[in-house]
């Protein structure tokens, strides 16, 4: 089954809104083939900025985190209804980030998901071991968890609604890639639960991102594995060069 490969950019804390729109610009009015989807995911403050930017271009705007709420109480938190109204067609939901530094937990995780998709928003979800649970022969079972719980209770009707990506934490912002047989082995599990969660023909449209110090040098081997479907770029995604180059990624041989 052909998947269409995604590039996201996830620009974490980094981009004031001056920032965010040069760097949409550059990204938009780059040639991006038509074979593969984009996505930027700005911080909040940027989204209508960026939003604007990208009009009438195919680069997709996504969102760093959701709310499983439309709206309420809930300080400091963005609704799915929110992001749909700034024009966000996804949300990056359980990052690592999210998971380790705020306490985000698979409960949690599990709501913003299906928050996310009762709006309309496609849901990229994050999961991947730490370097201490690889080293403990943990990857599988963390893995499993974090894909279970995250999707605890959530119906597909097919596998365009959601995203799958595959962090490993101990490769994120660090330089250290994983090598492509470790990535490859880890979407092959992630791929073979889904095809256990749902029907078959959703698991197998499902795409499955690889995150964890992609770069331009890196991109071409790690996209020839045939469960990788794209990238979830952070430090790489911040330069429009380097950004580009990911876009127009060639599968090696
Ligand atoms: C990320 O933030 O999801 C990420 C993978 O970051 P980096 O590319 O910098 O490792």
């Amino acid at each position: 089954m052909e998947r269409r490969p995604l590039l996201a950019g996830n620009w974490k804390m980094y981009t004031t809104i001056a920032e965010a729109e040069a760097l949409a610009g550059a990204v938009a009015r780059s040639a991006i083939p038509a074979d593969r989807d984009v996505m930027l995911a700005p911080p909040f403050t940027a989204l209508a900025a960026v939003g604007r930017v990208l009009a009438g271009s195919p680069v997709l705007l996504g969102a760093q985190n959701v709310c499983w709420e439309e709206k309420g109480a809930f300080t400091g938190e963005i609704s799915p209804a929110m992001l749909k109204d700034v024009g966000c067609r996804l949300a990056i939901i359980g990052h690592s980030e999210r998971r380790h530094i705020f306490g985000e937990t698979d409960a949690m995780i599990n709501k913003r998901v299906a928050g996310a998709l009762r709006f309309g928003l496609i849901p990229v979800l994050c999961i991947g071991e730490t370097l201490e649970e690889r080293e403990a022969a943990q990857t599988f079972a963390v893995l499993e968890r974090q894909l279970r719980k995250g999707l605890l209770g959530i119906t597909l009707a097919d596998g365009d609604q959601l995203v799958v990506a595959y962090e490993p934490v101990w490769a994120i912002g660090t330089g250290k890639t994983a090598t492509v047989e470790q990535a490859q082995e880890a979407h092959y599990f992630v791929r073979n639960l889904l095809v256990d969660m749902y029907e078959k023909n959703i698991a197998t449209q499902m795409r499955i991102l690889y995150g964890g110090s992609v770069n331009p040098g890196n991109v071409d081997a790690l996209m020839s594995q045939p469960d990788v479907d794209g990238a979830l770029v952070g430090g790489a995604a911040l330069k429009a060069d380097s950004f580009c180059s990911i876009i127009n990624f060639n599968k090696s041989a």
